[in-house]
């Protein structure tokens, strides 16, 4: 794995796609024990966590729904600090078990907006799965139920993540070049 070009950016190799597919596999093993039984909704953070979602539902062996939202807070290479929610839920959360799965976090205001949200439905319970988790940059007290892997505070692409974009679709996650 060699260093790529993204617009005016250069990324180098950090996780490979073994160790995330490795990874994913733990984790779905993990929630399938933890969920035995029952049917949970999944809920995808869109649009980052498509390939995640993808991958961890097919580790999960459980008679999951999926359902979708998705939130902007990112414009470049760094926070904007406001959430806007741009697609909302289809379906009714009451009394559901919801499994939110996100990309990463990062100062967790994403994932504190969600969790506000959802918890007007009230719903049995509400647990977060993020791939990665940059514990340097948490300004929120957010519940990190499940975690990938924790990451430094850079900025990484692929596997779902993009560059103003670009790179989301790459099986591995690189990091930018300092
Ligand atoms: P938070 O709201 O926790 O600050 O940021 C969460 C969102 O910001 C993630 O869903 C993701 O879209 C974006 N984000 C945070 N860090 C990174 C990063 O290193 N790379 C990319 N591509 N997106 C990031
Ligand atoms: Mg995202």
């Amino acid at each position: 794995m060699g260093d790529i070009q993204i617009h005016d950016k250069s990324f180098e190799p950090y996780l490979t796609a073994e160790s995330i597919q490795q990874r994913v596999a733990a984790l779905g093993k993990t929630l399938s024990h933890d969920y035995e039984g029952r049917s949970p909704i999944v809920l995808c953070i869109l649009n980052g966590s498509f390939i995640f979602t993808a991958d961890l539902v097919r580790a999960m062996h459980l008679p999951v729904r999926i359902e979708f939202v998705r939130y902007s807070s990112y414009s470049g290479t760094s926070s904007t600090g406001q959430i806007t929610q741009i697609m909302g839920l289809k379906s009714d959360l009451k009394d559901e078990h919801v499994i939110i799965v996100e990309d990463i976090i990062d100062t967790g205001f994403t994932i504190a907006s969600a969790l506000r949200d959802l918890q007007k439905s009230n719903p049995a319970s509400v647990k977060v799965v993020s791939l990665l988790l940059k514990p340097d940059a948490l300004r929120h007290e957010v519940p990190t139920d499940y975690i990938g892997f924790e990451i430094p505070n850079d900025f990484v692409v692929g596997y779902g993540l993009d560059y103003d974009e670009l790179g989301r679709d790459l099986p591995a996650i690189y990091r930018l070049k300092g």
